[in-house]
Parts: C-alpha cells; sequence; structure tokens
C-alpha cells in the first residue's frame, strides 16, 4: 500500500484516510435521495513513491491499493483473461478488437472487485457486516466475497430483484431483505441502517473504496496489454462506478507518471436508462424516467456516481452513445458465436455500440479497442431465450438427426482459421497480473 489521502471530486477538500468514510461531509449537506451522490470521494496516492517503487519486471500492484494486503479476503479476485479476437473484429468491421472478460470473477461479474477492496477494509476497521442496496451483481459479489471471508452481507434488494441473483446471494449465506419499494427506497434503508445501526456499507461510490476495487481492472488491462495504452475502452454505464474505476487506474498510471496518455473511454447506456449519457451529451442532468431495459444491471433511474462518469469520459476526450434492447440482444449472439463467451445483456450492449459504430469516424478501423465485459449470461438465461429457439427433440435414428440437421446452419462452420477465443495456449490470452486482486 502507498499512503493516501482521500480528495472530494466536488469541492477538492482532502481528508486523512480515518477521518471520512463515506461522502465528503461538506458535500454530502447538498445530497437528498433521488439526485446522483454529491461529494464522491477519490483516493490520491503519494505518487512520487509509486514512481520510485514500481517496476515492471516485478509488477507490485499493491502500491496502488488503498487497503494493506494483510487484510485481503481470502477468495481469488480478477486476473481475468484479455485477449484479441480477430473474428469479432472481422465480424464488426474493426481490425484490433480486445476483450477483457470480467464475467470470470468468482461471482461472475467484475463487481467482485469492488467487494473484494471493501471487505478488506471491513477486516481493518473490524467490522464485521457489510451492507449493501443492491438489484443484483454488486449484492451478489458482496455476498461471494463475505462468504470467504466470514462475514455477514446484509442485503437490501427492491421486492421485484430478479431470481438467478436473488438465489446466489442466498446461497452465498446472505442474510437478504425485500423491500417493498424501488432500489431508491432500498438504498436509502440501507443508509439509514448504518447510519443508525452500524456495519459497513458498501454502495457503490456512496463508499470510495468501491472505485478504487474497480480500477483494477484497467491496471490489470494495461499490465496483460504489454504495458502499452489501448487507444479506446468501451464501457457498459449503469450507476458509472465502472467506467469512473477504469479511468482512476489509467489517471493514477499518469499520476505516476508510468503512462503518458489515457485511453479514450466510450460511456455505452441502454436507450432507455441514458441519463449519464444525456448528461454528457447536453451538461444536463435529468434522471431516467423510465429505465426499463433487458440489461438490467445498467437499468439505473437516478445513477449514484453520475458527475464523476461524464468527469471521466470528458477527460479522457472519450464519448458516449445508446443501444437498444433489440441491438443488445442481437450483439448477445454475435459475441456467443465469434469469440464462447456467453454474456449478460449488459455487457452485450458494448458490443452492440461498436457494430453500430463500424464507418462512424469516431473509432479507427485499425485502432486498438478493449471492450470490457462485465457480467456472465448464466445471470440472465431468461432474457437470452427470448433471443434463441431451443431445437426439438427427434427421433433417436441416423434418419432423425439428419431431418433436424438439414435445418440448420451450424455458425461455428465459417471459412476463416482466424477465429477468436480464449485461446489459453494459443499465445491470445496475455499473461496474469494480480493488480491488487481487488
Ligand atoms: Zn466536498
Amino acid at each position: 500500500m502507498t499512503k493516501f489521502v482521500y480528495q472530494c471530486s466536488n469541492c477538492g477538500k482532502r481528508y486523512q484516510r480515518d477521518e471520512v468514510r463515506y461522502l465528503c461531509p461538506l458535500c454530502a449537506r447538498d445530497y437528498r435521495p433521488g439526485i446522483p451522490l454529491v461529494g464522491v470521494l477519490s483516493a490520491q496516492f503519494d505518487y512520487g513513491a509509486i514512481r520510485k517503487r514500481f517496476r515492471r519486471e516485478r509488477p507490485d500492484w499493491n502500491l496502488f491499493s488503498a487497503v494493506e494486503e494483510k487484510f485481503f479476503p481470502p477468495i481469488a479476485v480478477g486476473n481475468t483473461p484479455f485477449f484479441q479476437s480477430v473474428a469479432l473484429g472481422d465480424k464488426l468491421g474493426f481490425g484490433n478488437v480486445w476483450i477483457k472478460n470480467d464475467g470470470l470473477n468468482p461471482s461472475a461479474s467484475l463487481k467482485d472487485r469492488a467487494s473484494f477492496l471493501i471487505v478488506a477494509e471491513g477486516n481493518r476497521l473490524k467490522e464485521n457486516t457489510v451492507v449493501a442496496a443492491s438489484t443484483g451483481n454488486a449484492a451478489s459479489a458482496l455476498a461471494a466475497v463475505c462468504a470467504s471471508a466470514g462475514k455477514r452481507a446484509l442485503i437490501f434488494v427492491p421486492q421485484n430483484a430478479p431470481k438467478p441473483k436473488l438465489v446466489q446471494m442466498v446461497l452465498y449465506g446472505a442474510t437478504v431483505v425485500p423491500v417493498r419499494g424501488t432500489y431508491d427506497d432500498a438504498f436509502r434503508l440501507s443508509l439509514e441502517y448504518t447510519t443508525s445501526r452500524g456495519g459497513l456499507n458498501r454502495n457503490t461510490a456512496y463508499h470510495p473504496l468501491t472505485i478504487e476495487g474497480k480500477k483494477t481492472v484497467g491496471l490489470e488491462i494495461w499490465q496483460q496489454n504489454d504495458w502499452r495504452v489501448p487507444d479506446a475502452i468501451l464501457v457498459p454505464v449503469g450507476d458509472g462506478v465502472i467506467i469512473s474505476g477504469v479511468h482512476k487506474a489509467f489517471c493514477d498510471l499518469k499520476a505516476a507518471g508510468l503512462i503518458s496518455q489515457l485511453p479514450r473511454l466510450v460511456c455505452v447506456q441502454a436507450g432507455k436508462s441514458n441519463a449519464i449519457h444525456h448528461y454528457i451529451e447536453s451538461g444536463i442532468y435529468e434522471n431516467a424516467p423510465n429505465p426499463n431495459t433487458v440489461a438490467d444491471s445498467i437499468s439505473v433511474s437516478i445513477p449514484s456516481n453520475a458527475h464523476m462518469a461524464r468527469k471521466a469520459v470528458l477527460e479522457s476526450s472519450g464519448f458516449s452513445l445508446t443501444v437498444s434492447d433489440d441491438e443488445i440482444l442481437q450483439a448477445q449472439r454475435v459475441l456467443a458465436t465469434t469469440t464462447g463467451i456467453f454474456a449478460e445483456p449488459a455487457s452485450s450492449a458494448v458490443v452492440a455500440a461498436l457494430k453500430k459504430l463500424r464507418g462512424s469516424k469516431r473509432l479507427g478501423r485499425k485502432e486498438q479497442i478493449v471492450l470490457l465485459i462485465t457480467g456472465h449470461g448464466l445471470k440472465d438465461v431468461e432474457t437470452a431465450m427470448r433471443n434463441i429457439q431451443l431445437p426439438k427433440a427427434v427421433e433417436p435414428t441416423l434418419a432423425g438427426v439428419e431431418q433436424a440437421l438439414a435445418k440448420t446452419k451450424h455458425p461455428s462452420l465459417r471459412p476463416s482459421p482466424r477465429s477468436g477465443g480464449e485461446r489459453v495456449a494459443g499465445g491470445r490470452v496475455r499473461g496474469s497480473s494480480k493488480a491488487g486482486g481487488a
């Protein structure tokens, strides 16, 4: 770990590590439920010390960690595959497309990275209960990491939360409290609970270390990409914390003098859940009134980290776009049939976005483009089934088989032998890293 202070992203005031826990106390006075968080804190490290001590030959990723390694929970998080997919690039009309597949984390989403660091912080502070409001992946991730660390996960969910994710939470042993109300009610209740009853609140962006945990995906991309900064990274955006975390990774590297430029960040939202997109395009913030989309992980009315996410896109000279539910479902199939990756709809949105950008000149054909896959498709099989037809049973004879085969066109029978995929031995998966493991 390197020494750090918290700095308010709104007023710039700095705080010692244990002087504050959540939002900037000055700015949080202006916060009320129903708007994005105000006064989200950002960990600012002693970058001169990192510059002196960091060695590419033996990278010590703990230099970038805001919690000491001795507090880390015993679950392996991160070090997910990063590889080029020529087949997907060919299909979408781009020559240099790469995938970071974070659906392969323990609870099958990138959010394990944030939960890992928060539970580590819980160990440091001797807090045995970690509290969160979530509709899905963040809560599943918290439940999994808490299970590994022997902590209690207390999770407030809206009563209509998706079943597969609820099953995950309960199976991991979390205490799940369904709330008669919306996600916003669950969020407010979780804040009231930790304020009056204690425990550590893991709500995304509310606790600044959620951003620090998520930044490890950016550090890994840099290492796995042979210490080069990709030209652009496409990120699915709901509450805006993942894109802020990716941006933070490259800002930290730049501040430490390890890189000279930032990757352009492309914010991808679902058309109906577009509060941050609208904010980036117009400069005016408005809640998304009816954020219903098949991509439930990025379906958000009031994105908690809207301000920081907008800043990440603008500072990196990136841009924002939206995709429709139909485009997301089609892209889910394209990704699956060209790479072997079954991603949840939210992650498939980045594939849909890249398809949409073909010929737009916002991304060059030869630029290195990274698609960030944030969650596994098995978390939401029902949605995937809307876009496929399961085959009917045949008579158990060769004639029956031939009849069935005559009706199908096997997607893997394509002429190109250069198809991408997760080839561990083929050299397309870059070496694993240990970017803080969070
Ligand atoms: Zn402030």
